[in-house]
């Protein structure tokens, strides 16, 4: 298997696109350690990846604080004798009107969201020097980094931020062989984008630009997160891979006209 002997922290591996790329790493032969803050989440990932036989250890603990995050890398060295991978997903999704936005909420995500990368990144990194042996870090990210939606200026910032993160630790860690590399998922099924899903007008406007005309499955995020993981992606640092279906490649406007738009084209 893929990752057989190797071991990774996932954040935020409770729910969502964080379980399924703790379930896809163990299936591949990787001891993970699942990393969140609501233990009962944590422990139905674990019974999950048990059941199929795959190792995993349970750590809960906040990403926003520096001794968590230290405690779950601290648990992957440990238990499984190695820390190769990191997966620095745990995020939240407060959007509010610009005008109405306070300083709690802008603390709080940009605490999880970009600080809580940070120092997923820069724990695992310093771990990964100490040991010797390089290795791969993916900082799950969004859309919103590079196409912003109204209402969302945490979520944004804290996104585009994110890739700050993920280029400057790509430059100065490739000298460790560590890479580091970051995904933009488009709108993926999980809790925390429902409140688009379930909204009819929402989910609509997504849809509507949405090429491939759907929303993607968790899975769908985890399996490229085990790629820029893997030896396949020996060559890729500093990468912002967009998973959105074609989301983002640009707004259709249909011809609603019975007749080409411009006849003969433009001259
Ligand atoms: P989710 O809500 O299903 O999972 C997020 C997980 O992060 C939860 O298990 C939660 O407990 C954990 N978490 C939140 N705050 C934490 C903290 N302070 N410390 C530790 N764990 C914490 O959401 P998801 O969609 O799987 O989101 C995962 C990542 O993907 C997020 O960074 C999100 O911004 C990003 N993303 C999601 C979508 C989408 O459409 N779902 C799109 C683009 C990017």
């Amino acid at each position: 298997m893929r990752f057989d002997g190797k071991a990774a922290v996932v954040t935020g591996a409770g729910r969502g696109i964080g379980r399924a790329t703790a379930e896809c790493f163990a299936e591949e032969g990787a001891g993970v350690v699942l990393f969140g803050w609501h233990a009962d989440v944590l422990e139905e990932t674990a019974a999950a990846i048990r059941a199929k036989g795959g190792r995993c250890e349970v750590v809960v603990g906040d990403v926003a604080k520096r001794e968590d995050v230290q405690r779950s890398i601290q648990t992957c060295s440990e238990k499984f004798g190695r820390h190769d991978f990191m997966v620095a997903n745990a995020g939240i999704a407060d959007f509010v009107p610009f005008l109405d936005g306070t300083d709690e909420a802008w603390e709080q995500q940009i605490g999880i969201d970009l600080k809580g990368t940070w120092l997923s990144v820069q724990e695992s990194a310093r771990q990964m020097v100490k040991e010797g042996h390089g290795g791969s870090i993916v900082i799950v990210s969004s859309t919103n980094a590079f196409q912003p939606e109204q209402e969302g200026v945490f979520y944004n910032t804290s996104k585009s931020g994110q890739v700050a993160v993920m280029h400057t630790a790509a430059m100065e860690l490739a000298k460790y062989g560590i890479r580091v590399n970051g995904i933009a998922p488009g709108i993926i099924n999980t809790r925390l984008s429902w409140f688009v899903i379930n909204d009819p007008v929402q989910s609509k406007i997504f849809l509507d630009r949405t090429p491939m005309g759907r929303f993607a499955e968790p899975v769908e995020i985890a399996k490229p997160i085990l790629y820029l993981c893997s030896d396949d992606a020996s060559f890729h640092t500093g990468d912002f891979m967009v998973v959105d279906g074609g989301y983002s490649v640009g707004l259709p406007v249909p011809n609603t006209l019975d007749e080409p738009l411009v006849p003969g084209g433009v001259r």
